[in-house]
């Protein structure tokens, strides 16, 4: 039989960052999406539907990791402790060249989504080659996901030619449009240093015209302005400008090298910004200046980026790491509060990635729910939702929920097979010298 409602009672609520904590709650999910929810002296009678009983559990909107690349699980602690510059080009590039085929993609991104959803991210906002392979293995796995078809001008896993680059995206495109409601495909073009302005403009048209989201990497590290090709502004950022990429469906990841007028730039744009500070720090990129952009009100999200340069997917970390980084660099321990960083991972990323109904427990918004055991020692007591900031890991998280279908019960993943994953990742890693 399938189960098309699900009835969690005796939890409590975290609804949004802006709302307090609410006990002894019910709340229903019918089909895809949340129906309602109130206190336990009201709890409705469902029959049919799958109990959990809440107790002692936290419910929360399932977290969004707005930038991966998921298939790097492979290369994860293959060459750390190095510079931008050196890691890409001298081990991550030739590693890909080597390494990255469909295989390849399929396995270790749905060993990212594991992960993922064994700490409570429900969606991804991935950037890869074979894309095919990721969108498939992400929807293999049950979460939701923003797939992109990544872009260089150089020859690249599955497109060796890279005068049909935008060709492939599109083929991408076309495949994904419309063929699930968990899979939104994108376009990513990698960097304004691999991709010709002639590339950036044929890339942006096309996320035009199938009206999906455009995804950069941009200001990432100091030295980017010296090697972006032919520069047609004098930062990075007004570079894309002067391209005319910016608008309110294009996603700038990194931003950490922005000057005043860059950041007025972007907030006229529209565009959204997403920080991945763990990343930053690995990579010595620097510190965004992400509490300036928040307070402008430019939508700030948050992503963890590939696990070769974090080496974590664990959102709760991520948002950690932001919020504290934020104090250091300010000096001011007020800068970039926990509520402002909980909205990054959730709503903020929700409305970056154009999708609407995510991010908050809401009735109407999509049944992507992530339930955490509070009978953990790092979450006793528990005043507030700060403590998600501060003292939150995926590793208390119990139950995911995606979809309004249950991915995770009792920590265990009933999506698919964990260990026949793990096998096949260990095998595609042994010849790189890996365990
Ligand atoms: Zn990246």
């Amino acid at each position: 039989m399938t189960i098309t409602s699900i009835l969690i009672s005796n939890v409590t609520l975290f609804t949004d960052p802006d709302s307090p904590l609410a006990t002894n709650q019910w709340l229903l999910c019918e089909g895809d999406s949340i129906h309602s929810f109130g206190s336990m002296e009201s709890i409705p009678d469902c029959p049919g539907a799958a109990c959990i009983d809440g107790t002692d559990k936290l419910l929360m909107p399932g977290l969004i990791n707005a930038h991966n690349h998921c298939a790097m699980t492979l290369f994860r602690g293959l060459a750390d402790d190095l510079e931008l510059g050196e890691w890409l080009n001298k081990h991550i590039f030739p590693a890909e060249a080597a390494n990255v085929n469909k295989e390849m993609v399929y396995w270790c991104t749905k060993l990212a989504a594991a992960e993922m959803i064994l700490s409570g991210t429900t969606t991804v906002a991935d950037g890869y080659f074979y894309e095919d392979q990721a969108a498939q293995a992400l929807l293999d796995s049950g979460m939701r996901a923003v797939p992109a078809q990544g872009i260089v001008d150089f020859p690249a896993p599955g497109v060796p030619d890279p005068s049909t680059n935008i060709d492939a995206v599109e083929t991408f495109l076309t495949n994904w449009k419309n063929k699930d409601d968990r899979i939104t495909p994108a376009v990513f073009a990698h960097s304004p240093y691999t991709c010709s302005p002639k590339t950036l403009q044929a890339a942006k048209a096309l996320a035009v015209k199938h009206q999906v989201p455009f995804f950069i990497h941009i200001a990432e590290n100091r030295h980017e302005q010296s090697i972006i090709v032919e520069p047609q502004g004098t930062s990075p950022i007004r570079h894309l400008a002067a391209l005319d990429l910016l608008d309110n469906d294009t996603v700038l990841i990194h931003c950490v090298w922005l000057d005043d007028e860059d950041r007025e730039i972007i907030k006229e744009s529209g565009a959204g910004v997403v920080i991945c500070p763990q990343s930053h720090l690995k990579l010595a990129s620097g510190i965004a200046r992400t509490s300036i952009m928040d307070t402008m009100k430019i939508p700030i999200g948050l992503g963890t980026d590939g696990s070769a340069s974090n080496n974590s997917l664990d959102m709760f970390c991520e948002m950690d790491i932001l919020a504290k980084t934020q104090k250091l660099w300010t000096l001011d321990a007020t800068a970039m509060p926990a509520k402002r960083v909980l909205a990054t991972a959730t709503k903020n990323n929700a409305k970056i990635l154009g999708l609407s109904m995510l991010g908050e427990i809401a009735p109407g918004f999509k049944a992507d729910i992530t339930l955490l055991d509070m009978n953990q020692p790092h979450l006793q007591p528990f005043y507030n939702s700060d403590a998600l900031v501060y003292s939150g890991s995926g590793a208390a998280v119990e139950t995911v929920i995606i979809n309004g279908r249950i991915i995770l019960r009792d920590c265990e993943l009933l999506s698919f097979d964990l260990n026949e994953c793990m096998t096949e990742v260990r095998k595609l890693a042994a010849p790189l010298g890996l365990l």
